[in-house]
């Protein structure tokens, strides 16, 4: 599941403006297959250790790795098995309730809303895109809102958040 385009400013009038549809067919498409980086928050991150029970330090070196991201950071990433599945798909999520908020907010990722043609290639890959579930104007902007918001941790934010979690 790749992510994380440059942000740019929406239109004035989303071309989703009267929502869309969406609806996962569960194909594991998004959750494999193929190379892709699956960027956790610090949101993420605290939601998975409480959910695998696992110390910060423990679900880093089990679940994680590092990526390079935008502005030359290098950002906490989950791993990926050698066939390119994410490292917590084992027939679906396994961590499905505490999921990542860039999992959870698919399809309506900034930059997948920023044009039609942009969301009509997006969907070539996804057979859930326009059909099932209508999602309305208000639900799609929420998605795409947490999704912005979701920023990835930085390996110097993860560090300290393991010494702080040392100290205690
Ligand atoms: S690619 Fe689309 S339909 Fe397939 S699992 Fe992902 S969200 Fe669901
Ligand atoms: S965390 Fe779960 S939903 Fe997200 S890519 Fe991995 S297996 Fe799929």
């Amino acid at each position: 599941m790749t992510t994380s385009q440059p942000i740019t400013p929406q239109p004035t009038t989303p071309f989703y403006k009267n929502g869309l549809n969406f609806e996962c067919q569960r194909c594991s498409f998004c959750c494999g297959h193929s190379p892709g980086f699956v960027y956790l928050s610090k949101r993420d991150l605290l939601a998975l250790c409480e959910f695998f029970k696992m110390t910060i330090k423990d679900f880093v070196a089990r679940y994680c790795r590092w990526a390079n991201y935008y502005g030359g950071t290098t950002v906490l990433s989950l791993q990926e098995k050698k066939n390119y599945d994410c490292i917590l798909w084992d027939s679906g999520c396994t961590a499905y309730k505490a999921r990542p908020v860039q999992c959870s907010t698919y399809p309506f990722w900034e930059w997948m809303l920023e044009e039609k043609s942009v969301w009509e290639d997006c969907a070539k890959d996804c057979p859930g895109m326009n059909c099932g579930h209508h999602w309305t104007f208000e639900e799609i902007e929420e998605n795409r809102r947490k999704y912005v918001a979701n920023i990835p941790l930085k390996k110097e934010e993860v560090e300290e958040l393991i010494k702080a979690e040392e100290v205690k």
